[in-house]
């Protein structure tokens, strides 16, 4: 196995287009770490960190990530080399939980890898599509019509499906004004949890009423139950984000029932290799499953990409264009809307996309680099 030479972890803050709120709160600037990891004949492999600066969508933080890795993550590398990735992911399971952390080594890992195979990552990890389809997520708005106004310009722009964040207080009046406006909108909604189980009711009638196709986790984590009790009723899709840590979490909710749709991040389960299992798994239950994203930068976007280029992804992705999220994005080429409402699946080695120093550096805000001590 090649050595690990090197190993920089950067923690970089870029400011958003616009701020993007959920039930969780609002974000304005995105907290992130990349990982790079430099083999020892110098082959290089990029890795972006979901993890966001307070532990709000799950209990990682960007600071909990940086512990992670630093402490046992980059002596696992040391130790021994730049393993395949799947090989890193079954040796990093002795530690329990972080798998944000574990999936940012693990995705620059299936970087490096494809590199070193001299293909792109979509093919390493068995992708076969071109170009990938894709939606928008939009996140609450000050009021109802500039939530209208938002989509009008999303759907102007090529978008073919919208899924807006929703809360208690802030569903029913903008899903029933988008509908009136957009009559043959293919709308989403998601709730990062925001929902006691007892609002069921209530959430199956705006949501059948005004023809959403899916809701994307009502009810907290661990609320198996309640989804479950919502699937029994529901004519639309009932998708699990948040609960699904990891392949176990995934059989439950299957054997509850709790579940009609999975939204798969790398990120949330521990790398590519966990989120290709999970959309096989996931297509074998007959279920729809489709690739969502935490507001990546370029880096993190294209492994999201070259997931979602692999057959079992049936629904539009949650990864839109660059400009999107962010003014300036950290790589070159940008992804660029394209016909249909896709992204293309980059063809280049790797990521097939590659980092613009100038504009990176402007953007790190603490720098450190790790080398292996020869003995
Ligand atoms: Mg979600």
């Amino acid at each position: 196995m090649v050595a690990v030479r090197r190993v920089r972890l950067d923690e970089l803050e870029l400011p958003l287009v616009e701020p993007f709120e959920t039930s969780f709160g609002v974000e304005r600037r995105r907290r992130f770490l990349v990982v790079q990891i430099e083999a020892e004949d110098g082959e290089t492999g990029l890795g972006e960190c979901v993890a966001t600066q307070h532990p709000l969508y799950s209990s990682e933080s960007v600071a909990t990530a940086r512990w992670m890795i630093e402490t046992y993550l980059l002596p696992l590398l040391w130790k021994e080399g730049a393993l395949p990735p799947d090989t890193f992911r079954t040796r990093a399971r002795v530690w329990r939980g972080h798998p944000m952390a574990k999936g940012a080594i693990e995705m620059a890992l299936w970087d490096l890898w494809a590199r070193r195979h001299r293909q792109s990552l979509a093919r390493a990890l068995g992708g076969r599509r071109r170009r990938v389809e894709v939606g928008v997520s939009v996140g609450i708005q000050s009021d109802v019509p500039t939530l209208v106004r938002r989509v009008g310009e999303y759907l102007a722009e090529g978008y073919g499906r919208i899924k807006v964040k929703v809360r208690p207080g802030w569903d029913e009046r903008p899903v029933a004004a988008l509908r009136k406006e957009f009559p043959e909108l293919r709308l989403w909604v998601d709730a990062n949890q925001g929902y006691p189980a007892s609002a069921a009711g209530a959430i199956r009638r705006w949501a059948t009423r005004y023809g959403v196709e899916q809701v994307e986790q009502p009810f907290p984590e661990r609320a198996l139950a309640a989804h479950a009790r919502l699937v029994r009723r529901a004519p639309f899709l009932v998708c699990l984000d948040e609960s699904i840590t990891d392949l176990a979490a995934f059989e439950a909710a299957v054997e509850m029932q709790a579940v009609t749709s999975l939204n798969v991040k790398a990120g949330r389960v521990g790398g590519l290799g966990s989120g290709r299992e999970l959309g096989a798994r996931s297509a074998g239950a007959g279920l729809p499953a489709w690739v969502g994203g935490m507001l990546e930068t370029g880096i993190g976007r294209a492994h999201n990409v070259a997931l979602a280029s692999l057959t079992p992804f049936t629904l539009p992705a949650d990864l839109s264009a660059s400009g999107r999220y962010y003014r300036q994005d950290l790589v070159e080429p940008a992804f660029e809307l394209g016909p249909g409402s896709t992204l293309s699946v980059p063809r280049g080695q790797g990521l097939g996309v590659e980092v613009v120093e100038s504009v990176y550096r402007k953007y790190v805000h603490r720098h450190r680099e790790f080398r292996r001590k020869t003995p």
